[in-house]
């Protein structure tokens, strides 16, 4: 079997007063900057639940734009490719230009976003419209498109920087293809103009909030139309923005957060670049709009927990500041228990201490007696019992006074300290100048040969006295040892035949050693 350990369980080292106080501490600013820290954490959190949910929105809208421009250009440019295919099969003579006209005009009727439809010849002269006239000397060689088809063979769609247009004066957004002859060489060009209202119109329907943005841009930056709408924005150059330079080069499409380099702003971005035509849709919103809720969130959430952590904090630290006081309190006690402790200890001593000799007084004695005479009666060993008396003791303090009697009984008392050999033996001031000294396991041999030694050491210290025969202080010392009989009178018959055999030896002249013997007691007995 193992011995149980003398340490603490590890839980009460763990929290021992030591401990206790600087764990409190360490516990109260452990759970208010846990505390913020779940809260910072939540509001992060939801902070890019926010922004995700905007970036969806955001890429919702870049498609619908998207689709909305590549349906609308699809519409017209369908109606370009059939105007080149009429134009190559049925020829130019003015019958056939007065039908197309009709047609044409036709077809803006049908198509609202349509604002009208143009044949140029190779010269940049109004061959025909979807307008009821043609205006005199007309002449469009001048424009962007026109020089384009002029200088480029390419024959697919172009779109061309917004105009405003030179027969309405409002903006339009031009698609126009090349018109060959049947040499393949450049024969005019065929426009179809677009209304940018209506795309305008479109983009009004979705709500951006204040400081949202949607456009419709060329693939090289360049900013056909955007919602807010402000006609000095029209043509410029977004090419070094974000969209344009960092994210369009990579990805067809795509989300992305960057500052705009229209007004600054910093927005969430989807772009998408529309299949067929070299045109990219772009929804944005603002940042900070899309996140004003939350940032009342926080305001609100950070009140709230700040308000806790404080409270959190100033009850803690009461708390701590009642431990402190508790561990105070308790020290104080500790300390008075101490202190009680000694007092006690000195007290006890005290009162089983002679104090004029250091010696065990005379309760001290009979309590030890007691506690021998058990002993030698379980062990059946011999108890041994030395009593002594100053002879002429009287006398001394008369003589000397009773100081220097004082002082001759602390002589006495040393002497008999010395005679204690054994750890049980035991020397007691019995009364006035009576002594006593208890020697366990000794016979009355041995402890009569003890006695010979006090007397003998009390002798040679010669104290002067000269109210004495001899002229220095003696000891008469009567000596008896039993082995108890366990009957209870042990302890006073080992008192009694000492005492008796004390008296016997003052009786026979004093500075002897006398030890009990029935035969010397037997008629007094
Ligand atoms: P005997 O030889 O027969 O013993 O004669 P004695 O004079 O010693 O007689 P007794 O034993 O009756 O005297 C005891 C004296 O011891 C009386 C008292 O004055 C003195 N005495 C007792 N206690 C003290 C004490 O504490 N100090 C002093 N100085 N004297 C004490
Ligand atoms: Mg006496
Ligand atoms: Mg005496």
């Amino acid at each position: 079997m193992t011995e149980p350990s003398s340490r603490p369980p590890l839980f009460e080292r763990l929290f021992a007063q030591r401990t206790l106080l600087p764990m409190a501490r360490v516990f109260v600013v452990l759970v208010c900057v846990l505390l913020f820290a779940s809260v910072a954490w939540m509001l992060w959190s939801a902070r890019e639940t926010r922004l995700q949910e905007a970036q969806m929105a955001t890429s919702n809208l870049a498609y619908s734009v998207s689709r909305h421009a590549q349906d609308t250009l699809k519409k017209a440019d369908t109606i370009l490719v059939s105007l080149s295919e009429r134009l190559q099969v049925d020829g130019r003579d003015p019958q056939q230009l007065q039908r197309l006209h009709r047609l044409l005009q036709v077809q803006v009727r049908e198509l609202q976003d349509l604002h009208g439809l143009f044949v140029y010849d190779r010269d940049g002269h109004w061959l025909v419209s979807s307008f009821d006239t043609i205006p005199h000397d007309a002449n469009n060689s001048d424009r962007e498109y026109f020089r384009f088809h002029r200088d480029n063979p390419d024959l697919g769609p172009h779109i061309g920087l917004p105009v405003r247009s030179r027969t309405t004066g409002t903006w339009v957004i031009p698609l126009s293809r090349r018109l060959n002859d049947a040499q393949g060489q450049f024969a005019g060009v065929l426009l179809a103009t677009i209304d940018m209202d209506y795309f305008l119109r479109f983009y009004r329907t979705f709500d951006t909030m204040q400081y949202g943005a949607i456009s419709l841009s060329l693939d090289n930056g360049t900013l056909l139309v955007r919602q807010p709408f402000a006609e000095a924005l029209i043509g410029a150059d977004l090419s070094a923005g974000p969209v344009f330079h960092d994210y369009l080069p990579r990805q067809p499409v795509g989300n992305l957060s960057g500052v705009s380099l229209v007004d600054g702003e910093a927005r969430l971005y989807s772009y998408r670049h529309l299949e067929g035509y070299p045109l990219v849709a772009t929804a944005a919103l603002a940042e900070r709009e899309v996140l004003a809720s939350w940032m009342r969130e926080v305001y609100v959430q950070m009140g709230i927990t700040l308000f806790v952590v404080v409270l959190l904090g100033l009850f803690g630290f009461h708390l701590i500041r009642q431990i402190k006081a508790g561990l105070a309190t308790e020290q104080a006690l500790r300390t008075t228990r101490d202190s009680l402790e000694l007092l006690n200890q000195r007290l006890e001593k005290l009162a089983l201490e002679d104090e004029l000799t250091g010696l065990a007084n005379r309760r001290h004695f009979m309590s030890r007696l007691a506690e021998e005479v058990l002993r030698a009666g379980r062990n059946q060993r011999s108890l041994g019992l030395l009593m002594l008396d100053v002879d002429y003791f009287k006398q001394f303090n008369d003589l000397y006074g009773h100081s220097d009697g004082d002082v001759c009984l602390r002589s006495l008392g040393r002497v008999l300290r010395a005679a204690q050999k054994r750890p049980g033996d035991l020397a007691a001031r019995y009364g006035g100048e009576e002594f006593c000294l208890l020697l366990p396991e000794t016979d009355a041999a041995g402890a009569q040969a003890v006695a010979e030694q006090v007397r003998g050491n009390l002798e040679a210290l010669a104290i002067a006295h000269a109210g004495h025969p001899l002229g220095i202080v003696t000891v008469s010392i009567g000596v008896h040892a039993l082995v108890p009989v366990g009957d209870g009178t042990d302890a006073a018959t080992l008192l009694h035949c000492a005492d008796r055999a004390l008296y016997q030896a003052k009786a026979k002249g004093r500075n002897r050693v006398l030890r009990f013997e029935i035969s010397l007691f037997k008629e007094k007995l």
